[in-house]
């Protein structure tokens, strides 16, 4: 019969599985077991509204056996098994497969540990330890069963097979033991023995093995025999219905890592028991990092739901805010009926008492460690500190109050040269100036960037403190804000910025109402790309440099223009090209105005090309401009 071949992404993991050098190689155990667990779970789930299944709860196992001769480990359950089909899409491609962005070979050699974490490879793991890799099922329902085969990456065959009962058989056939792999460990019982109690002790089905020990032949001093028993290796509690103190944190991380696919402990574990409206126990998760989809349209929120210790859905995605979506976890509740399907669970009163409750504890988790571990908190805000604030912009600040105490933005307070400093937005308030009533940020692609801009060295050298948002989501999410404190958000790049004296103010207006008629000229030289051209007071040293007027900044021009669905649209923002009124540029401008327009018109050009270069912009016509200096030049 020929051999059937893997989907291309599946072959190359199984290539990397089999000759892995991945340390963990004992994951495999754990691995099969949860597959069988979830496959028991779907029957179980199944024999509670039909009766045909003909199994109670205490029916259902999981059974381990060895055969240390022929090398052989079988995993067995009898729980809702594979048809042809399902053998052959599911184990002939990694379910993932299709968010699976292969790097090149070179790459993935640092990267093989990564790769199994992160994406969970569960079946195929099993290659690590095993040179061939027998799978018999029987679905539930169906009166045939098949086997399907592989050694590897040469392919996999499917044929029809014998068995009587439903359910999944795995054999494996484990590699012979090289010098540095002993692969003959686990083959032990006391190895096995050691793998379930480590990542499989609260599976909620017995796994049976077995086993024996010798012990004194009855009516004699000094025979012994072995005896066989079947022992159960696992003690069944789900770790969420362990008292809290018996439960360590290794134990919570172990947990966490099995059933979340993730390669990392989490950064926190939150445990919550109530009482009282809504009986619930929840065990959350904070990732230490962002899943590799998690800024994706594929990444799904959601809490595993349980009702008194039977999972009831894998995604409950209206157990969490969107803003909180990287929380992972289960919630167990014996409120819930077991029946209830997904779009009665919807408009469940008592889950929408629970999710608010969640989201509570959430966010108070949040914040004490904000208060009690600042740095813990950083890291977890590079992860996912834009989702809060995508939490705040997508709603319209109407969860401000639970999250705006949350935030944290780059800052200009305390930062050594060479370092980015983050601060929350009463750091801010506490340290503003006396009178001051502006949070003033600016915006740019890094902090060294936004620190160089003219308007924030002149605001920077007037004392007061400046945010630096460098992330897309930044500005949006202040504008919505709108204040803080009562302290409204300033753009220092904007026209609003009013620092000086009320003398002051009147010299720029007089200036500017002299000059209406050069601004004209210069504006329509350089052509729609500004609204206006003006004078300004608040520039240190440059020349020039560019704001804008109204809603929309320069930073946000560029953002919403990348942003998809908004091709076509070229929002722009009112663009201003201000012009130092300190700076002998000025007069020189009046004078061409008086003399000579035709260079007037090339050092508008010249300088409204500066004031981009100044803040960080690319050039749009480089060639001319580069020709125009080159004039002046000779
Ligand atoms: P994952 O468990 O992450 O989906 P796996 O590669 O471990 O990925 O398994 C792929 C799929 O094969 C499972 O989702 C499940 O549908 C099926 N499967 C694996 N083992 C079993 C089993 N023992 N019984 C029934 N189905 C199984």
């Amino acid at each position: 019969m020929a051999k059937k071949q893997f989907k291309t992404e599946s072959k190359k993991l199984l290539d990397m599985m089999v000759n892995s050098i991945y340390t963990h190689k004992e994951i495999f155990l754990r691995e099969l077991i949860s597959n069988a667990s979830d496959a028991i779970d779907k029957l179980y789930f199944r024999s509670l509204t039909d009766d045909s299944v003909g199994l109670k709860h205490s029916d259902f196992e999981i059974r381990l056996a060895v055969d240390k001769e022929n090398r052989i480990l079988t995993v067995t359950d009898n729980g809702i098994g594979m048809t042809k089909d399902e053998l052959e899409n599911n184990l002939g491609t990694i379910a993932k497969s299709g968010s699976l962005d292969f790097k090149s070979d070179e790459e993935n050699k640092n990267d093989k540990i990564d790769i199994i974490g992160q994406f969970g490879v569960g079946f195929y793991s099993a290659f690590m330890v095993a040179d061939n890799i027998k799978v018999e099922s029987r679905a539930y329902g169906s009166d045939e069963a098949f086997v399907w085969e592989s050694s590897g990456a040469d392919g996999y065959t499917v044929k029809p097979c014998d068995k009587d009962t439903v359910g999944t058989v795995i054999t494996l056939h484990i590699k012979e033991d090289t010098e540095e792999e002993k692969y003959g460990e686990f083959l032990e019982t006391y190895r096995i023995r050691e793998l379930i109690k480590k990542y499989s002790d609260y599976i909620r089905y017995p796994i049976k093995m077995l086993t024996s020990h010798r012990q004194l032949k009855e009516g004699t001093e000094n025979e012994y025999e072995d005896v066989y028993e079947d022992e159960t290796l696992n003690s069944m509690t789900p770790i969420w219905k362990k008292p809290q103190s018996k439960v360590k944190d290794e134990e919570y991380a172990e947990y966490y890592k099995a059933k979340f696919a993730d390669y990392e402990a989490p950064l926190k574990v939150i445990r919550q028991s109530t009482e009282g409206n809504a009986t619930y126990t929840a065990l959350l998760f904070i990732p230490a990092h962002a899943p590799y989809d998690y800024y994706s349209r594929d990444y799904e929120k959601g809490l595993q739901l349980y009702s008194s210790s039977v999972m009831i859905m894998e995604k409950c995605k209206d157990l969490l805010p969107d803003h909180f979506s990287f929380v992972k976890g289960l919630v167990d509740s014996a409120d819930l009926s077991l029946n209830i399907s997904r779009e009665m669970l919807q408009h469940d009163r008592q889950l929408k008492i629970i999710a608010k409750a969640l989201e509570k504890k959430i966010a108070s988790e949040l914040g004490k460690m904000l208060k009690s571990d600042r740095e813990k908190y950083e890291q977890f805000f590079k992860e996912f500190g834009a989702q809060l604030k995508w939490g705040i912009y997508s709603t319209f600040g109407a969860n401000r109050e639970e999250l705006q105490d949350l935030l944290l933005f780059k800052t200009s307070a305390d930062a050594k040269p060479g370092e980015v400093k983050f601060t929350t937005l009463k750091e801010y308030v506490d340290r503003a100036r006396e009178n001051q009533d502006k949070i003033y940020y600016a915006v740019g692609e890094t902090a060294e960037k936004i620190a160089m801009l003219p308007q924030v060295e002149s605001v920077l050298s007037k004392g007061y403190e400046v945010l630096y948002l460098t992330e897309d989501i930044d500005e949006f999410c202040v504008q919505i804000l709108r204040d803080y404190d009562k302290k409204a958000f300033l753009n220092v790049c904007t026209d609003n910025l009013d620092l000086g004296d009320e003398e002051e103010k009147a010299q720029l207006k007089e200036a500017n109402d002299n000059s209406e008629e050069l601004f004209k000229f210069m504006k329509e030289s350089i052509g729609d790309k500004v609204a206006k051209v003006r004078y300004t007071n608040t520039l240190k040293n440059h020349a020039v440099c560019l704001s804008s007027e109204g809603n929309v900044s320069v930073g946000m021009e560029q953002i919403l223009n990348k942003m998809p669905g908004t091709e076509g649209q070229n929002i722009k923002a009112e663009t201003v090209l201000e012009i130092n009124m300190d700076h002998p540029i000025k007069d020189k401008l009046l004078f061409l105005f008086g003399n000579d327009k035709e260079k007037l018109a090339d050092y508008s050009k010249i300088l409204y090309a500066q004031a981009r270069l100044i803040n960080g912009l690319n050039l749009e016509n480089p060639a001319e401009i580069s020709d125009l200096v080159c004039d002046l030049m000779v």
